[in-house]
Order: C-alpha cells, then structure tokens, then sequence
C-alpha cells in the first residue's frame, strides 16, 4: 500500500522515489517506503487548504472535534504494541521506551480532546455602550504544516497533531525521512476516528525537498516545527516572504546542576538518565553537569563507574539500558564534538568511542562518555551534540552555578539538585529555561506548557499554551442600534 495521504487517499510520490529504512540497531531492512517531493508537498497543501475553506472540520462544533481526538487516544491504545514496535524499529530505541512513549501519545490527544471539548475561550467584552455587543471568539489558523525530527518521531508528532486538529485547522505533516512508520500508521487511526478526508495529510520525504515547500507555500497559514536550531533559522527565514504564524521547538543544551548538599545517590542516579536516556538524543538532556567544587571528585568518580556499566543494545534485547544512535552520520557528527572538547583540553573520563562488542559491530552505537574539566568556552560545552555525551563543570557559588547555566544561547531546560528548599527555588526562578525541575530530570505531564526561551523556541507545546498556538481570536463587535454617526456631516 502507497504511503503518502493527501485528501484521504493513499497515493505513491509523484516522481516515483522510494527510501529505504533500515534498523540503526544492526542495519536490518524495515521497510521501503514512498518518498515524496515537491509535487506531493503542493497536492497535500491543495488538499488541506480545500477541507479548511470547505471541508466540514473548522466548522465542526468543538465538542465534537473534541470527541474525535479522545477516539483517536483510544485507538492509539488499541495498537500500543504495534506502534511501539514499528518506532523501535525505526529509531533502534528500547521496546520499553517506545511503549512509555505510546502511553505519552495517547494521554496527550486524550488531554488535548477534553481540552478543545470543555471549550470556554471566547469571552464577551464589555465595550461601554449598552448597544454594542462585544465578543472574542478563537478560530483555527488554518492549514498547517507540521515538520517533526526522529528522535521522538510519534511523541512530537501527537504535541502538533492533537491541538491542530482539537483546534479545528488543517494540516500536512512531514515527519522525519529517517522515522516515518508511526506516522503513517498515525493517518490510518485519525481516518478510523473520523477525521475527513483532506484534513489531515501527511508526505513522507526530506527537508528540502518536502519541508522547504511546504514552508514556502502562501497556501500555508501557519508551520510548526521540532527539530536543530539552523533548520529552525531556515523555517524562519523561508516563512518570513508569506509572514506565516511560526511554532519553534529547537535544541537545548540544558544544565544539570548538583550542590553538595544533594542526596548523593538519587543525583548521580538521575545524572545518568539526564544525560544517557535514549543514547542522549533528547533535547531536554542534561547534557552538561554543573557539580559543587566539594563535591566534584566523589561525584564524578561515582557517575564514571556507573556510566561504564551502562549495557548497550538493540531495541528487543531486554538486558540493554539505552540504543544506538541514529545513523552513521550523527554518530560521526557526536564523535566529532568528543574529539574537539579533548582537543580544547577537556578529560575523558570514559567513553569516547564506539564499543567494541562484536554484537554491536552493525549498529550506530556510541559509548556513554563523560568528559571532565570543561570549560563554558569549549564547543562541546556550547553546541548540542545530541548523543551520550556529558561535559563536567565545577562551580563555587550559588551565583556561578546560574552563571554557568544560563551561558548559552538555548533555553529549553535545566535541573537544580539540592537539600535547601529556599535555594532550589531561587536557582529556578533564575534560570532562562521552558521547563526546571527541582531534584528530578525528564517528567513531564501534558497539562503544563513545553518549550524554549531564547534560541531554543518560539512558542509552546502541550498545556493551555499549546492549543491557543493553533487558534486565532476574532473580535466581532455588533452594535444593536446603528445610526448615523455624521462624522462627515
Ligand atoms: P533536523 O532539524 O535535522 O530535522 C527536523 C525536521 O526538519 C526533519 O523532518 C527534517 O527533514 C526537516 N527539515 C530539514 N531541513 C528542512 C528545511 N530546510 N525546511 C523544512 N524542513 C526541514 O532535526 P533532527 O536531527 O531531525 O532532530 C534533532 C533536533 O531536534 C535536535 O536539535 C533536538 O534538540 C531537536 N528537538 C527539539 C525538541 C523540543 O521539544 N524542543 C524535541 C525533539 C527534538
């Protein structure tokens, strides 16, 4: 069966291309699947922009956009399994994470659903004049292009998804050329929900020649992005002639930051998964350490021994703790950084190659790695790697450790962790991140708002936040009683 949907039907590329995609696991075929191009990209615009200005989802009473997005949760849930798998197979991450991930997507369209259900946005404004009647009232923006990475392929799919819809917009979405099974197994379940045909469309192909179209495209209202700070500059950029409504979900290189008086063993523990989750292609990771001077040695020593114990594995080995990393590019790309920090003095602590497991010998594996004595100058301080890559900085004060924090252009996410309830909240309330966590890393609910300060965003997923991104208010203003006005005799 094709796998681009464009106006509710299943179609091949226009031109005929077809990718391959293969496990990073171990290189195993998964499947070939249809890849789309700047055709596809214009009949798939044609389509949402047709069902926006005369489809029957906008007008769509919201109570009942509503109930189609909780049915979509439910069969989300029905085919947990299947999905987990296809973006185990995908991704090369752990069938566990993939299943947590499922649960995560279901219980955001569920949220999303009640939300755009329970309505209550539009308010009447009181305009001083007994004759006039005055309301605000939210509409969706439109169509939508929805442009997602491979890291959570089907996780950031569903924080766009649910709302667009929930909203009442349109939509075509272009996951990741590396990641697109879920998606596609994500159109079959919106159809079976009762989605219309031509609301939701997804094309299936690469950032230039399916993203950029669709960026471009003055058929588009509004583009929604998740994915590496300088394609988050290109969208920008490219929306800018058509003055779209851009949503921006970029990097981060977030801090992780350790006083002494932190419980020992809960820090280092949650140090680990901070950084070492999912291989560290998270763009919440804590994937730079900020540890008391005091405390540095024994913390350190105590991490380095942990991380060297972190088992690697495929997606289907239940003694592996984290993957391999996508392909072969990112994991040259991640070797790279590890390479200038020791290059810019930096001390590896271990880690720093790929292992030489002759059962991972076909993956895209990188050992977890720690790199102490780092300075903030250093690029793999600055830069997001996007592996299993921890840089170690000490600090002396309260006033340097959020210094040192907030020494960079992203602004996505941050930990403090200590035993001082007043410190821990005045560190938060400094930090320049979307998202702090006071002795935790990584949970997140989707009732409250996602996203990044300064170069890691503009705008917010999940929460309130992340539906109003999808909506436009519309002040109407009747007045009751007309009459002449003579302004002009
Ligand atoms: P990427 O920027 O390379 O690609 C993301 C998506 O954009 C892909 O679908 C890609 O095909 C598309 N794209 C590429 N060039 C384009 C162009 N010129 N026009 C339109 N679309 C284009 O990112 P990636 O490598 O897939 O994902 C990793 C990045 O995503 C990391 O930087 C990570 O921090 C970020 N990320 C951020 C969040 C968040 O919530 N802030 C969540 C997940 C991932």
């Amino acid at each position: 069966m094709p796998e681009l949907f464009i106006g509710g039907q299943w179609t091949a590329a226009a031109d005929g291309r077809v990718r391959e995609i293969r496990c990073p696991a171990d290189g195993t075929p998964v499947a070939t699947v249809d890849e789309g191009g700047p055709k596809d990209a214009a009949a798939a615009v044609a389509a949402a922009r047709l069902a926006f200005d005369d489809g029957p989802w906008p007008r769509t009473p919201a109570a009942e956009r509503g109930r189609v997005v909780v049915r979509v949760a439910e069969l989300l849930e029905r085919d947990r399994d299947a999905l987990a798998r296809a973006e185990s197979l995908d991704t090369g991450k752990r069938l566990v994470e993939s299943g947590y991930d499922m649960d995560d997507i279901a219980g955001c369209f569920r949220y999303f659903g009640h939300l755009a259900a329970a309505g209550g946005g539009d308010r009447v404004v009181d305009a001083g004049n007994d004759a006039v009647e005055s309301t605000v009232q939210h509409e969706p923006v439109g169509v939508c292009a929805l442009i997602t990475p491979w890291n959570y392929p089907l996780l950031q799919t569903a924080w766009k998804v649910a709302p667009a819809l929930a909203a009442g917009n349109t939509f075509v979405l272009k996951p990741s050329e590396l990641t697109p099974h879920t998606a596609i197994h994500l159109m079959r379940l919106l159809a079976e929900a009762g989605v219309p045909d031509g609301a939701a469309n997804l094309v299936l192909g690469t950032g230039p020649l399916v993203g950029a179209p669709l960026t471009e495209d003055p058929r588009v209202d509004m583009v929604s992005f998740t994915g590496g700070l300088a394609t988050g500059r290109r969208i920008m950029a490219a929306a800018a002639p058509t003055v779209k409504k851009i949503a921006l979900e970029l990097g981060g290189k977030n801090a992780n930051i350790v006083f002494a008086d932190a419980d020992f063993d809960t820090a280092v523990d949650y140090a680990l998964t901070a950084v070492f989750l999912h291989s560290g292609q998270v763009c919440s990771a804590g994937a730079r350490l900020l540890v008391e001077d005091g405390l540095h040695d024994r913390f350190v020593t105590e991490l380095v021994d942990r991380a060297r114990r972190i088992r690697l594995g495929g997606p289907f080995d239940e003694r592996a703790h984290t993957g391999p990393l996508i392909s072969a590019e990112h994991r040259a790309k991640v070797a790279a950084y590890v390479a200038a920090g020791l290059a810019e003095g930096a001390v590896l602590r271990c880690g720093g190659a790929p292992p030489d497991d002759p059962e991972l010998a076909d993956g895209f594996y990188y050992l977890p790695t720690v790199l102490d004595e780092c300075t903030p100058d250093m690029s793999v301080v600055r830069d997001e790697s996007f592996g299993p890559v921890l840089t170690v900085e000490r600090f002396r004060t309260e006033a340097e450790a959020v210094s040192l924090a907030n020494d960079t252009v992203y602004g996505l996410a941050g930990a403090v962790w200590t035993g001082d309830a007043g410190r821990a909240h005045r560190v938060a309330d400094r930090l320049r991140a979307g998202t702090v966590w006071i002795n935790d890393f990584h949970p997140y609910v989707p009732q409250a708002e996602w996203g990044g300060m300064k170069q890691s965003g503009i705008g917010r997923e999940l929460g309130p936040a992340g539906l109003a991104e999808y909506l436009e208010a519309k002040h109407v203003w009747r007045n009751t009683a007309p009459r002449p006005q003579r302004w002009f005799g």
